[in-house]
This record gives structure tokens, C-alpha cells and sequence, in this order.
């Protein structure tokens, strides 16, 4: 059986895992950067393409039984309608990239779940207080603006118009900005189990909002952006996490109530911690997430449920094989 995922992301940390749990494992990658996967040794093929259809075809190349990984740059990098030619079985739900891919869905998603989420505002006309205007998909943060007013709001868009970064207003969300310690709690919903693991937690470092601080106000007048740039390791105080982990069961019920056949493997909320120690979750992931990369030996949390190294990857690969053992496949994969 062969464990395959698009290079790039957390390729390196998935196929790592895989390799660990006893996998053989491929990766699908653009041919300028096969030179980089060979010198991995857990990567035992590498399927190298030269345009994105290309790609696809090799995502399909089932030859053993396969099961594909899918990971948080993979729409950003083929485009949803080449996801949806998908045909190797993956690891995950599917239906949920539908979800994810638009803002206002995914927001919705969170509201149904009963998580604490920001204030969202339909015009710039309703704009009454300190916000965060975004772009759609998983742009790293690219483009995202911070607004005081509604002139600001409608001032950030025509530029963002007159830039070619969207076609109209309606494709970006203008969300309150909630002041506090951004915080991202990472899951993983297991069908075996039937259990919510939370994998680690973690920081993202973004330019130039992170680097302002290195300045003092009266040296710097530049407008915060949201680059990603890097991932910090955190752990919560532990007074919070069962918070947290009620706001992850709640979104793995919403995600079984309404998206068939539910939540599989790795999800993240993305959140603020405000200083009365609230969590608001301003965004999910339903796939693995970067910030998972610093746990390539396991987490803090992981090392609570598996006395050994592990990380999200190999824990995909783990709930894969036991799975397979008990003739599950089909309740992991779609
Ligand atoms: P996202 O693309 O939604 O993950 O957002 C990128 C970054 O923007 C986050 O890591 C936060 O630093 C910031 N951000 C997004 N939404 C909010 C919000 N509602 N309040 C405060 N900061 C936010």
C-alpha cells in the first residue's frame, strides 16, 4: 500500500510518518523541485509533473492501492476544479473542501458548531468597529488589510479592486479584529477511535504585524500586514484546553451532522485568546496545517495519548493502518 501526498506543505512531515508506520510512499511533485524530495531516503517515488493536469493524472496513478494525503496548499496550488478530478481514494473528507474554499461557508460552519466567532459585517456600510478585511482561500494573509471605518473598509477595496486581487467585494470577509494572543489548537478527529486528539498548538509569525513591535510607535507609521512567514511552538495554559476541546468536539458533531460521511483525521481552530481568556475562532482548517511541521518528534499533547514520536503525519499513517487491520478503510477515505 502506498501512502502519497503533494509536494510541498507538510509533505516531508506526512511521507515521514507514513515511512515510520511502515508505508511505501510517493510524492507528486513539480519537476524543479525533485531534486530537493530525492534527497529525502523515507520518500521512496517521486512522480514529478510539468503542468497541473499533469499533476492530477499522477495524483490518479492507483496502481497499488493508494490512498492520497491531501494537505493545506493543495487547492491553492491545483485549483478546486482539478481537486474535484481527484479519483484516488483520500485520506479525509472531501465534501469539506466545498466548505472550506469559501469564507462565508466556513464561517457559517463555525456558527452552527457554537464556537465563538467574530462579528462579521455584510457591507462596509454596517463597519462600526476595528476590523480585519480578508481574501478568500489560503492566501498565507496576502492582501489582508486592517480597517478602523468604513471609509477605510471601502478605501482597502477599491485598491484591492484596482490590484486584480479580486474580481468583486463580495469575495472578501470583513471580520472584527479581536485583540489578543492568536493561538492555533490542532486536532485530529480519529473514526477508529471515535476520539478528538489534540496533535499541538502553535503560533504563526507574521510580517510585518510581528516586526512592529520591534520598533517603538513614534519611529514607525506603516499599516500592519499578515504575511505568514514562520510557525512558533506554544502550549496553553491548561486551564484553557477544556475550552478548546469543546469547541473541537462541537465542530467534529457539526461537521457529522452536515457534511457526510464527517470529520476524518487532522483539523485546526484557528483562534485569538483574549485577555478574559476567551478563545474566538476566526478560521478552520479541515486538513493538516503547517504549524503542525514543529512536531516532526511529537508534541507535548501527543506524547499524552502515544508514548512515542508523534506527529500528525504518522498519526494519519497510524489511523490508516489500524483501519486497514480492521477492514475500515472506507470509514477514513473518500
Ligand atoms: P487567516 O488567513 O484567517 O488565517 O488569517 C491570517 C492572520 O490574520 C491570522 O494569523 C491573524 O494574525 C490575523 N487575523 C485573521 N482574522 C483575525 C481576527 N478576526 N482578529 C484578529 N486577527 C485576525
Amino acid at each position: 500500500m502506498i501512502i502519497s501526498t503533494l509536494g510541498s506543505h507538510s509533505s516531508l512531515q506526512i511521507l515521514h510518518g507514513a515511512k515510520k508506520d511502515g508505508f511505501k510512499t510517493a510524492v507528486v511533485s513539480d519537476k524543479n523541485r525533485e531534486n530537493f524530495y530525492r534527497r529525502f531516503s523515507f520518500i521512496d517515488e517521486i512522480r514529478s509533473y510539468d503542468n497541473l493536469d499533469k499533476a492530477v493524472d499522477l495524483i490518479n496513478k492507483n496502481d497499488e492501492e493508494t490512498i492520497f494525503i491531501p494537505h493545506g496548499s493543495l487547492i491553492e496550488y491545483l485549483g478546486m476544479d482539478r481537486v474535484k478530478k481527484i479519483r484516488t481514494p483520500i485520506f479525509g473528507n472531501r465534501n469539506l473542501f466545498e466548505w472550506e474554499s469559501n469564507q462565508h461557508k466556513k464561517m457559517s460552519l463555525l456558527k452552527m458548531a457554537e464556537i465563538k466567532i467574530p462579528e462579521s459585517f455584510e457591507s462596509p456600510e454596517d463597519v462600526d468597529r476595528l476590523v480585519i478585511v480578508k481574501l478568500p482561500g489560503a492566501k498565507g494573509g496576502k492582501g489582508y488589510f486592517i480597517a478602523k471605518n468604513k471609509e477605510e473598509v471601502k478605501e482597502g477595496l477599491s485598491k484591492l479592486l484596482s490590484a486584480k486581487l479580486i474580481k468583486s467585494a463580495d469575495e472578501v470577509i470583513i471580520q472584527e479584529y479581536i485583540i489578543g494572543i492568536p493561538m492555533y489548537f490542532q486536532f485530529f478527529y480519529s473514526p477508529v477511535f471515535k476520539r478528538v486528539e489534540i496533535t499541538g498548538m502553535d503560533l504563526r509569525y507574521e510580517s510585518n504585524v510581528d516586526g512592529l513591535r520591534r520598533l517603538p510607535t513614534n519611529v514607525i507609521d506603516v499599516e500592519p500586514t499578515f504575511v505568514v512567514a514562520g510557525n512558533i511552538p506554544v502550549v496553553a495554559r491548561e486551564s484553557l484546553l477544556p475550552k478548546a476541546f469543546e469547541y473541537a468536539e462541537n465542530f467534529v458533531n457539526a461537521v457529522n451532522e452536515r457534511i457526510p460521511p464527517g470529520m476524518i483525521g487532522p483539523f485546526c481552530l484557528e483562534s485569538v485568546v483574549t485577555d478574559n481568556l476567551d478563545i474566538v475562532v476566526f478560521e478552520f482548517s479541515g486538513r493538516i496545517v503547517a504549524g503542525t511541521n514543529l512536531y516532526v518528534e511529537g508534541s507535548p499533547y501527543s506524547w499524552l495519548y502515544w508514548d512515542e514520536p508523534m506527529s500528525v503525519g504518522r498519526r494519519i499513517a497510524r489511523e490508516i493502518k489500524i483501519a486497514k487491520l480492521e477492514n475500515k478503510l472506507g470509514e477514513i477515505t473518500t
